[in-house]
Order: structure tokens, then sequence, then C-alpha cells
């Protein structure tokens, strides 16, 4: 019989303890998203060299949702530069859930990460008209995936239709002068971003790009410069967990994004990326199994960050 090679047999290992945890619930305030089948469970790592390795279900679709955040920020990070992004949203975490009313004393949203701060980043995609502006995020983050990703055009019809709040959200970044363009095209790009399809390959690819200082260890393309890649990672680590963020650092310790869709993202930054997916989410939005299954990782194999 063939040997299992290690790496994906703690993978397996991870998923196969994370499996006991059966609490949360699938996302359905975007109702497309209720019908996803809530036992799949998938893991895929890709390391620094760009050797890939899965476990479970690593190839099931999902729409990435909140994960493109930290992509499309250092999308706009690398082209509009440091300042004019931070004129528009703040550093700080919010310690609120993902689509708080969270506005600074200068009107800014607290981060990238939290719906508000996210819809004022993506507003930021130039291009002519949003389609022209939609084929450039998507081809970003297909560089970061190292395939081309498609749209779920279902998801997006159902968050278009029923993201009031979002549309909130945008409408007082824009009164506080902090939104470009319209609300209609801000938010119209940022669910279209949000219903871009992956697997955890994908997330896992994306992952590696960061902790390769922003080129792809797969194809060998550079997506962003190292410092942006670093600056990504940074917000990653105080601000990517929603409301959990601080518990998560101080147990797993790793720069991740969560997205309601069921992914997580961890960044092992020099060494790889992991994608982990599981539909039920628990309180604070981020997939309970894969919470389960990144904490087991970390503690089995030391990853924390600030380990000595
Ligand atoms: N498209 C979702 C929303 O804005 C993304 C939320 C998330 O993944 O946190 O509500």
């Amino acid at each position: 019989m063939a040997q299992q090679d290690p790496i994906e047999w703690a993978l397996s290992e991870a998923l196969r303890r994370a499996a006991t945890v059966t609490d949360g619930t699938v996302a359905d305030y975007i109702p497309e998203l209720a019908h996803t089948d809530p036992e799949l469970f998938g893991i895929a790592a890709v390391g620094r060299r760009g050797r890939r390795f899965r476990a479970g279900d690593a190839e099931a679709q999902f729409t990435i949702q909140s994960i493109s955040k930290p992509f499309v920020y250092a999308m706009v990070l690398a082209e509009r530069g440091e300042d004019h992004v931070h004129d528009r949203v703040g550093f700080e975490p919010s310690g609120e859930p993902f689509n708080a009313i969270s506005l600074d004393e200068r009107g800014r949203p607290a981060n990238p990460m939290i719906n508000a701060g996210a819809i004022v980043t993506t507003a930021l995609v130039e291009g002519a008209g949003l389609d022209e502006r939609f084929e450039r995020l998507r081809g970003t983050l297909s560089a970061f995936a190292g395939r081309p990703l498609e749209l779920d055009d279902a998801v997006y019809r159902s968050e278009s239709i029923t993201g009031h709040r979002n549309r909130a959200l945008a409408s007082l970044a824009l009164a506080a002068g902090v939104l470009e363009g319209t609300v209609e095209d801000a938010t119209e790009l940022y669910f279209r971003q949000c219903a871009l399809r992956v697997t955890t390959s994908d997330l896992a690819a994306m992952a590696a790009t960061l902790a390769n200082g922003g080129t792809n260890p797969v194809t060998g393309e550079s997506v962003v410069g190292e410092l942006v890649a670093r600056n990504t990672l940074s917000l990653m680590a105080s601000c990517g967990m929603y409301d959990h963020a601080g518990e998560w650092m101080y147990r797993v310790g790793m720069p991740a994004k969560s997205g309601v869709g069921g992914g997580i993202v961890a960044v092992r930054p020099g060494q790889f990326g992991v994608g982990v997916f599981s539909p039920r989410l628990d309180r604070a939005g981020n997939s309970a199994r894969g919470v389960a299954a990144l904490t087991l990782l970390s503690q089995t194999f030391d990853l924390h960050l600030l380990g000595a």
C-alpha cells in the first residue's frame, strides 16, 4: 500500500479530530448560502516551494466571501499607495461583528477586514466601468490563486437583492467623505468579489502567496510586493477573525481571515499557507470546524508566531 505523505496525514488527522465539533449553523442571511451541504469539510496547504497537500473535501467549491477582503486590500494598497487607502480606512481592530457600523473619529471604517472598511477598499479598484473593474479585481484574485476564479452568479444575485445593510454602510462611508464613487458601484463590485468561487486548494495558494512575500509559489508570478504582503498580513493578524480576532491570535497565533461561506485562510509567514472549509459557523461567524482544525494544527506543530 502506498504510504501517505506525513503532511497529508497530519491534515487528515486534524479533520478527523475537528469533525467531533458539531455546533454552529450555515449562514442564511444571504439566502443562497443556506443551500450549502453542512457536512463538507476540507483542508489544503501550499508550501513556500509550491508543494500542495490536501485532505477531505479539499476540492469542494464555495464562495470566498470575506476572505476576499485581504486580497483586494493588497491589490489597492499596491495600486493606490498606503496614504490614499488609509486616508479612507483605519488600522484598528473593531472588536465588533463583521457588519457593524464602525467608523472612527475621522469617519473612516475601523479596518479593511470588516464590511464597512472592505466596501471602502473595494471602491478604490480602478477601471472604466463596473465590468472592467470587476475583471481587474478577478484577475488579481486569480493570480493569487494561480487559476482563473469564476463568479457564482446565484450567490451574487442573492446578496445583491438582500444586501441592504451593506448599502447602508456604504452610504454612511459616502456621507463621511471616505467612499470613492457611488454606493451602487461600490456595493455591486463588493458583492461580486464576495461571490467568487474557490476551493481550499485555491485558498491555500492565495495564503501561500502572502507567506511568500507576494509571489505565488506555484506559478512564480509576483502578484504584489513584499511590503504590501507584510502589511496585509499585519491587518489579518489583528483584524482577520471578526470579533474573535484577539482570542484567535492568542490561541492559534497566525494571520488569518474567515468568510461566512465557511472558509478560513491562515498564513505562516515565510513558510506556507492553509485553507480550510466547513460551512457551519460559530457565534462570531467563523467556521466552527475550521477554527478547531487550525487550532489543533497550531498546537500540534507549534505554529504560533510568537512562540520561542
Ligand atoms: N458578502 C458577505 C457580507 O458582506 C461577506 C461577509 C463575511 O464573509 O464576513 O455580508
